[in-house]
């Protein structure tokens, strides 16, 4: 089989795959949504989300040690990921192809040369990098003060490795090396002391904005598969949306509209992930390259050159994405695929200036600051950002999210949708339940984004850890947040209406809102005086209500002046009459020329905070539509102690 048809199978198996492991993460009756897909798997094999959570947390999940195996090929083969395995990348080369079908050699040729500003790639990957690598510079930093003996062993080991170095290099200069080490040690030593107390940035996690798969995944889970969720090629079991997936999708479509000017636009010059690979490839050993240098300058090579990569001239190996269409178009089939350097030359490294890269890296150092510099993920928190349960504590989710939309999708409530602004900008698609939306609030029984979240930035729990059962009965259930009620808005408490949906869905037990019981005077504009009565029944003088309007069991008739306990119950009405539950007759009905009230018992809600875990329910099935009356805030989250109730 010719090996670009091969390169073309690869590109669809694998896209076909990816789209397979999105429709299976709907958690869902069908016969694919069974459990046990590896729908993570090309998320693990992306070693960008390895690197930045490794660098953000300083532990390499197992999983993600398949992005390991990716670098090993990387460096064995060059970016075979780009072109024969990155859905994103194939979807560029589809669209890219169809935008430049019918227009002339001479114009394709253009569209496929090497621009500078592809390098715009690295600076993006050097600056999400070095956001991803703050806390672990910031730790060094103040390693003089927190390890002392780690420091010296340090600075002992860099000594000796440069007289090493010297000693074997006749021309580096001992003294001059041992004192450039010695400056740089009391550098570090002041700077230690100068960021003196619990000052310590945290790390950002930001590949996600740009990383081709969690990108995709992104995109795909929020904003294609809810589309289809609509008809009849739903997945879902009831239709989802999530909450301003318009800027998901606008940013989606822009990408892949990118390719009219340029083919494979995101991948030359947006994308972190082929940067990295850009990087790796300079240490391939199989590459692309000329065999022989006996090339007429013809330029054929160029006119599908996926990676824009001058095969031409001196072939820019860190740009080559292994389309292989280069070897196809050479008539003179100088192209090949092998171990020996091209005979037309060859630039290995990424086309960035130590200008450029300084630039980027001190963009990133800056970002974190001025990201956070309003405190939010810490004393300025944002109380409406109910996070999933088994989420980490702010900064350390910060750290491990990379906004892949997967927990968002396999919640079968749809009640987790990407944040705004609520975690700032920093936390921009990160998971955020919204209880407004979808079909349920968080359920007592489900722990299915814990379970699928690639990253653990939602920790995978058990069911007993959820429910606080057997060894996690001292520490209680799982908490996200606490009910409020909005006195203002509830029914019972602002417009003398009765209700206790809340606390008949409150799904735990013993039940976190309870009610209290209590009479208030109906308000009627006239007065209702008494024309004649009996034990059960009163006439009035005018007609003043509207028929069976008390006769719901909750109204009641009192004499003012009689005792409380003397209430009746209204079992019917007419515009001019009231009877009585016979089983609580007056004892002594009220006399000609009195006036009645009617009163109306109402259970006024309450939260008991040390009960409540904040799935929020009674959010989602308050009947006051609009902003509830109760609604849930993330105090008492089980997350963070900063977060506690004063009371509980
Ligand atoms: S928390 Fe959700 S969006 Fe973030 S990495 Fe985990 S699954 Fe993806
Ligand atoms: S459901 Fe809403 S309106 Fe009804 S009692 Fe609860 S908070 Fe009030």
């Amino acid at each position: 089989m010719n090996i670009l048809t091969t390169r073309r199978i690869s590109q669809v198996f694998f896209l076909i795959l990816f789209l397979w492991f999105c429709l299976a993460t709907t958690l869902g009756q069908r016969w694919f949504q069974l459990r046990g897909w590896p729908v993570n798997w090309i998320i693990q094999l992306d070693p960008l989300v390895g690197l930045g959570t490794l660098l953000t947390t300083r532990t390499l999940f197992a999983g993600l040690l398949w992005g390991l195996a990716t670098v090993v090929l990387t460096i064995l083969l060059g970016r075979f990921f780009c072109g024969w395995l990155c859905p994103f990348g194939t979807i560029h080369q589809f669209v890219g192809y169809l935008a430049r079908r019918k227009r002339k050699i001479k114009v394709k040729m253009a569209l496929n040369r090497y621009q500078p500003a592809q390098s715009i790639k690295y600076w993006i990957l050097v600056f999400l990098l070095v956001m991803a690598v703050a806390a672990l510079a910031a730790d060094l930093t103040r390693l003089p003060r927190t390890t002392p003996a780690g420091f010296v062993i340090l600075l002992i080991l860099g000594l000796i490795a440069v007289i090493v170095m010297a000693v074997r290099q006749a021309r580096l200069n001992t003294a001059r090396a041992t004192l450039a080490v010695g400056i740089i040690g009391s550098a570090w030593l002041l700077t230690s002391f100068l960021f003196y107390g619990d000052w310590r940035p945290a790390a950002s996690l930001q590949i996600g904005l740009l990383d081709p798969i969690p990108l995709l995944y992104r995109s795909i889970n929020l904003t294609l598969l809810p589309l289809l969720d609509h008809t009849a090629l739903a997945t879902a079991g009831s239709p989802r949306l999530y909450a301003g997936t318009w800027l998901i999708a606008s940013l989606f479509v822009a990408a892949v509209l990118l390719n009219l000017i340029r083919p494979r636009f995101y991948c030359r010059f947006v994308c972190p992930l082929g940067a990295l690979f850009g990087v790796l490839g300079r240490f391939a050993i199989w590459r692309i390259g000329k065999s022989r240098d006996e090339c007429i300058d013809c330029h054929l090579c160029e006119k599908n050159c996926e990676g824009a990569c001058q095969p031409t001239g001196q072939i820019r190996l860190a740009e080559c994405v292994l389309c292989l269409n280069c070897i196809a178009d050479c008539h003179h089939g100088l192209m090949g695929y092998h171990t020996a350097p091209s005979a037309g030359g060859e630039m290995v490294s990424p086309d960035l200036t130590r200008r450029e890269l300084l630039t980027a890296a001190v963009s990133g150092a800056a970002a974190i600051p001025l990201l956070r510099i309003g405190g939010q993920p810490g004393p300025n928190w944002n109380p409406h950002l109910v996070r999933p349960p088994g989420s980490l504590p702010e900064d350390q989710f910060l750290s491990r999210c990379i906004k892949c939309g997967q927990c968002m999708r396999i919640c079968p409530t749809n009640v987790i949708h990407p944040a705004g602004l609520t975690a700032g900008l920093e936390g921009l698609w990160t998971p955020v339940l919204n209880f407004r939306i979808g079909t349920s609030g968080c359920q007592h029984n489900c722990i299915a984004c814990g379970n699928l979240c690639p990253t653990a930035a939602i920790r995978p729990i058990s069911l007993t850890e959820r429910r606080g059962l057997g060894p996690y009965a001292k520490q209680g259930p799982i908490k996200i947040g606490t009910a409020f009620i909005d006195r203002g808005r509830c029914l019972p408490w602002a417009m003398d209406r009765p209700c206790i949906v809340c606390q008949e869905n409150c799904p735990v037990s013993p039940k976190a809102i309870f009610t209290r019981e209590v009479f208030n005077d109906v308000r009627i504009l006239q007065p209702l005086v008494v024309k004649s009565a009996d034990n059960t029944r009163i006439e009035f003088q005018t007609d003043v209500l509207i028929a069976q309007q008390f006769a719901t069991g909750d109204y009641y008739c009192a004499v003012p002046g009689r005792s409380d306990l003397q209430r009746h119950q209204i079992i019917a009405n007419t515009s001019h009459s009231l009877t009585i539950d016979a089983k609580h007759p007056f004892d002594q009905p009220p006399a000609a020329q009195k006036r009645v009230s009617i009163l109306i018992r109402l259970q006024q809600p309450y939260v008991d905070p040390a009960l409540c875990i904040g799935c929020g329910v009674c959010e989602h099935e308050c009947p006051v539509q609009g902003k509830r009356a109760i609604r849930v805030t993330a105090e008492n989250e089980s997350r963070s102690r900063k977060h506690a109730l004063i009371l509980s």
